[in-house]
């Protein structure tokens, strides 16, 4: 039996063990193929089959309409902030970006780079403690596309809804909530997502696009920079980060199996909500987000100091409850609690608040 923490971690993040456990069993060789996927052509059958596989599992589990193309790349979440305007901003086009914590900000540097952007609505003065209200956004309707951060991994606030943007296409990095819940896709003109918070292992990045936008990447572009070109490789433009899609195949299997996102919507709201309740009744700790934007995946909150977060920390990691500590540009504490986390290591921690309250209050 293989001893497991409570892993808090907010990416990589904890797998789902059986996934673990079948790529295991299946390393040194694939079952019928005598090699191991690690070995494989990426242009041979068995591997064609685990992409093939991938894509049809995500299209099944999200409901991913027909006119939307489901790309695998590289680069991570991190390549998207400049390939998104690379190839959405039109001929003297500009895109809306709305700023809502730290990747949302590297999002807007690297567009800045690469084209006109306009801030549409930032929350920074308000120490991203929310997202924007609808009636705080400055839209421009002409704009090619506006961009999203659907969860903000290190302030640990959500969109509660899709903010209102007409037929402006809307883009959304959805790197830490993807999956955590159902979405609907007719709202999007682009999702994307790097894989290792909530859908699998570091190294592939999901890319949901509609089809007409795959028309606006100008004929200039580098292949590996175009999504028309991946589009048209079926993502084997060059080698494909195989093994990574092959774990994201695992996970969606083990999502469908749970019970599809439906269910997990309804179970990361009570994993979360038990964690926002011990904060709600407590004078002691204090949650960093808004109630209404606060985020199911990454609950962050504070100690009355510096020094009892540091304690905090030491003792939880020696209950086993590891990767407590708050993203170091904002401190306190963050616990990430995505679809593979299990409930009982919520309640875990909440005892563990608990008690070090009583010791410490
Ligand atoms: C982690 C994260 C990123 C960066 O992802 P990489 O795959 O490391 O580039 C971008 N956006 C959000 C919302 C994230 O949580």
């Amino acid at each position: 039996m293989t001893e497991r923490v409570y892993n808090f971690a907010a990416g990589p993040a904890v797998l789902p063990l059986p996934v673990l456990e079948e790529a295991q069993r299946d390393l040194a060789s694939m079952p019928g193929t005598g090699m191991s996927l690690l070995e494989m052509s990426h242009r041979s059958k068995p591997v064609i089959n685990v992409i093939d596989e991938a894509e049809a599992g995500i299209r099944r589990l999200a409901g991913i309409p027909d006119n939307y193309k489901v790309l695998f790349l590289q680069g991570g979440a991190s390549l998207q902030f400049s390939m998104v305007p690379m190839n959405l901003l039109t001929e003297d086009g500009q895109g809306d970006h709305i700023v809502t914590g730290n990747f949302a900000k590297l999002a807007l540097q690297d567009a800045q780079k690469v084209g006109r952007i306009r801030v549409a609505g930032s929350t920074e003065e308000q120490d991203f403690v929310r997202v924007p209200y609808q009636d705080e956004l400055d839209l421009d309707p002409d704009s090619d596309y506006v961009h999203i951060t659907g969860n903000n991994t290190i302030y640990g606030t959500a969109w509660p809804t899709e903010p209102e943007v007409g037929d402006v296409p809307l883009v959304a990095d959805l790197s830490s909530n993807m999956f955590s819940k159902p979405i609907d896709f007719t709202k999007y003109g682009l999702i994307y997502a790097g894989a290792q918070k909530n859908l699998g292992a570091a190294g592939v990045t999901l890319v949901v696009i509609r089809d007409d936008l795959l028309l606006r990447s100008p004929e200039t572009l580098p292949a590996m920079l175009s999504y028309n070109i991946h589009a048209k490789a079926s993502s084997a433009h060059n080698t494909p980060p195989v093994f990574a899609i092959y774990v994201l195949g695992l996970v969606v299997k083990w999502l469908a199996g749970q019970g599809g996102l439906q269910q997990m919507g309804q179970r990361n709201e009570e994993k979360a909500r038990l964690l926002y309740d011990a904060l709600d009744t407590s004078e002691f700790y204090r949650g960093h987000a808004e109630p209404g934007h606060r985020s199911q995946m990454n609950v962050t909150f504070r100690l009355p100091s510096p020094e009892l977060e540091t304690q905090f920390i030491s003792e939880s990691t020696a209950a086993g409850l590891v990767e407590l500590k708050g993203h170091r540009s904002v401190g306190g504490i963050r616990a990430s609690i995505y679809n593979a986390f299990p409930r009982p290591g919520v309640e875990a921690l909440v005892g563990f608040m608990k008690e070090f309250e009583r010791a410490q209050g």
